[in-house]
């Protein structure tokens, strides 16, 4: 990397906003041209928080099912599979492995990655409303409220 390149704030983003197909489904959600304009502004660090915990391609989707302990993250179709923690613990290990990070975009209405606009359901599994933010999100923000978060449906 050359010393311009160095310079670039350090910017987390949603692997599958990279065109990567990451999506519990196998497909993307590529940004588009926009991402040529934020690869000349920032360095951009890919991560994808379900792969990260050890989730497959493609896999069973999840969503944010309520309990007693608030909302977790829970396989649709199993929700006694909890990934909230290994969400959480992904979260603490991205902001301790990368101190320099400025912010991170973030895939919108994911139970993970989502900053308020996510689907969220009761304990029944009925959906409730769609200002729910992802488990990855929420835990970012809890450790370093100081760090930026931009969903993509702001850029
Ligand atoms: S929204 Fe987040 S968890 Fe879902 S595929 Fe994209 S990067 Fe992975």
């Amino acid at each position: 990397m050359n010393l311009f390149e160095q310079q670039k704030p350090l910017f987390a983003i949603s692997s599958c906003l990279l065109g990567n197909r990451v999506r519990y489904d196998g497909k993307d959600q590529a940004l588009g041209d926009i991402l040529v304009s934020l690869k000349a502004k920032y360095r951009l660090l890919p991560l994808c928080p379900e792969m990260a915990i050890g989730l497959g391609v493609p896999r069973p989707p999840i969503h944010l099912r309520k309990s007693s302990e608030g909302y977790r993250a829970v396989l649709i179709d199993q929700p006694e599979t909890d990934y909230t923690q290994a969400l959480c613990d992904y979260a603490a290990s991205v902001l301790q492995q990368h101190p320099e990070l400025k912010g991170i975009i973030l895939k919108q209405k994911s139970p993970s990655c989502g900053t308020g606009k996510t689907k969220l359901f009761d304990e029944k599994g009925t959906f409730m409303s769609a200002d729910g933010w992802g488990v990855f999100a929420t835990e970012i923000q809890k450790l370093q409220p100081s760090l930026i978060l931009i969903g993509d449906d702001a850029l």
